[in-house]
């Protein structure tokens, strides 16, 4: 087991045996694992000349550029930890994350340094001293217009530059740094749905446990690309991308950030088996201008995780890539994976709720369902998940309250409810903040939109509760249409009235161009509710 190995163990390990593999591919350019260890330890040596000591952060606030892979592992070589930070981020999110990480370092692109960061680090947000930038335009030569329109090097005069680092080190010694399992790698932030984001602290010994997940159930053998289709700083991403490419020595595929057309060149270019992703990157790329089926047949293992998967959508997409899109769940809490559907093997749908299973707990992992009392419910009833096992992050980073409240005695509320058939599969059947109380009947989101999706015009759905002066709340729906398809709002209730009970079915119905989605293709019902309510 590696499970008492840390992530930096895992990347020395294949930086020592298979020097020459390649680990990064971004457009043309090629990363071997020593060309990033090489880097990495340039990064590091001067973020030690920087001041930058051990337990101390280095923030990534970067897209999926080898940039983020070479700051992360620097980090590790520097005896520090990253922070992962979403590239989307903008002025107010990257001031409070800076704030709460207290980091000392920052690794990002020479344009998001010049428009956010800058701004926000002279405003006297955070503990910034040493900050080091790079160009999109690095690491390859392809400059593809589709990502990069009009963009140029041009490198501030007040930056440490990426290249130049990495250029002119000489390979000089590192301090040595003693880094065991329970020490934290990555700080990846919640994406803040109750309040502010807060730092799930994923340790080495998490993500060494994950990594080795991810290789024992998805057979993949060194060598076989893994498409990135997820961000990086997402723990999907993390994790399902960059830990699971080190341990098995898979190429990984990065593409700047999620593009349909771009995507598509790439796997026709790179011939993915792999990939793990939000189920709307799959839609996207099934939809991609010119893709037919016969573009995916690399594509051997797929996973989606993050969202739920509407079983209709699943049996869609399964036609066009050829291959079954077995699910898979977790949280950053539980630095991704806590189950999965295992390779092989199909999801079963309840029958009842027409949820489709989340698949089974992975090696060593106890999920209880419990009811408010914490007390375990019977088989096949509805309560929350309880989670315990080696990837279940110890806490949230200076949030003793809440992780106190969210993970008492190491087991993590995961804020899901759902239930264990008698076969022992589960099913999430919604997140507990977001169910509809009508008329004190619970509505659950997610089977209305499961029933949405059967429909032919539907291509994506959302459920939320609105205030409703004789129920308290009801039942709406958001929906955009298939290309091609029309369907009228009345139509779409009276499909879901033949397969809802009265208090279920949408008693409105707003048909609209694109549901708002996270960066990670979350369907946001948040933004939704709060533009209703
Ligand atoms: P926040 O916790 O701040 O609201 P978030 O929940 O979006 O952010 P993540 O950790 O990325 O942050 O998401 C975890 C949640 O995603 C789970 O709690 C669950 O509700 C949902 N989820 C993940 N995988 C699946 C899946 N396969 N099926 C259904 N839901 C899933």
């Amino acid at each position: 087991t590696v499970e008492h190995a840390t992530a930096l163990d895992i990347f020395d390990a294949a930086a020592t045996t298979h020097p020459n593999e390649t680990f990064l591919h971004y457009f043309d350019g090629t990363l071997t694992f020593a060309d990033i260890d090489h880097a990495a330890r340039a990064v590091a040596h001067t973020l030690r000349n920087h001041g930058f000591r051990d337990g101390d952060r280095l923030a990534l606030y970067v897209q999926n550029n080898p940039a983020f892979i070479i700051g992360m592992i620097a980090a590790w070589k520097a005896g520090g930890t990253a922070v992962a930070i979403n590239p989307m981020n903008k002025t107010r999110e990257l001031t409070y994350l800076l704030g709460d990480s207290g980091a000392v370092a920052l690794l990002t692109l020479d344009d998001l340094y010049t428009d956010i960061a800058k701004p926000v680090i002279d405003s006297g947000a955070g503990s910034v001293h040493t900050v080091i930038t790079c160009s999109a335009l690095d690491f390859q030569t392809r400059n593809d217009e589709r990502l990069f329109t009009g963009l140029t090097r041009t490198h501030p005069d007040d930056t440490l530059d990426l290249r130049t680092i990495i250029d002119d080190y000489t390979g000089a010694d590192l301090p040595p740094v003693t880094l065991t399992a329970d020490d934290v790698a990555v700080l990846a932030y919640t994406s803040g749905t109750t309040g502010n984001p807060k730092g799930a602290m994923n340790t080495h010994g998490n993500f060494a446990f994950n990594a080795q997940t991810y290789r024992d159930w998805t057979g993949l053998q060194p060598g076989e690309p893994i498409l990135g289709i997820a961000p990086l700083f997402h723990i999907t991403g993390l994790v399902g991308h960059i830990m699971f490419a080190m341990l098995t020595r898979a190429p990984l595929i990065l593409a700047h950030r999620f593009d349909p057309a771009v995507m598509l060149d790439a796997i026709r270019e790179h011939k993915p088996v792999f990939t793990i992703g939000a189920i709307t990157a799959f839609n996207a790329l099934a939809a991609a201008p010119g893709a037919t089926p016969a573009d995916f047949t690399s594509l051997r293992v797929l996973y989606s995780g993050g969202a739920p998967i509407a079983p209709a959508v699943g049996d869609r997409l399964e036609h066009i890539f050829g291959a079954y899109i077995h699910n898979i769940y977790g949280l950053t809490e539980t630095n991704s994976p806590s189950h999965a559907v295992p390779l092989g093997m199909r999801a079963p749908v309840d029958p009842v709720s027409g949820a489709l299973s989340v698949g089974v707990p992975v090696f060593n992992t106890i999920v209880r369902v419990v009811d408010e009392n914490g007390d375990d419910v019977p088989v096949g009833e509805v309560g929350e998940f309880l989670t315990s096992g080696p990837q279940v992050v110890p806490g949230y980073w200076n949030k003793p309250e809440a992780t106190a409240k969210s993970i008492p005695g190491g087991a993590l509320h995961t804020g899901d409810v759902g239930f264990m058939d008698t076969d022992g599969w589960f099913y999430v059947v919604d997140r507990k903040k977001d169910m509809i109380n009508a008329s004190g009947y619970k509505v659950w989101p997610r089977e209305v939109e499961d029933v949405l999706y059967t429909h032919p015009a539907v291509r994506e759905a959302a459920v939320v509760g609105v205030p409703d002066e004789y129920r308290g709340e009801t039942v709406k729906a958001y929906v955009s249409l298939r290309d091609g398809q029309s369907a009228n709002p009345d139509e779409l209730i009276a499909y879901c009235k033949t397969q809802l009970a009265a208090y279920k079915y949408p008693r409105h119905i707003d048909i609209v161009d694109e549901l708002p989605k996270t960066v990670t293709g979350k369907i946001l019902r948040r933004e939704l509710r709060d533009n209703t309510n």
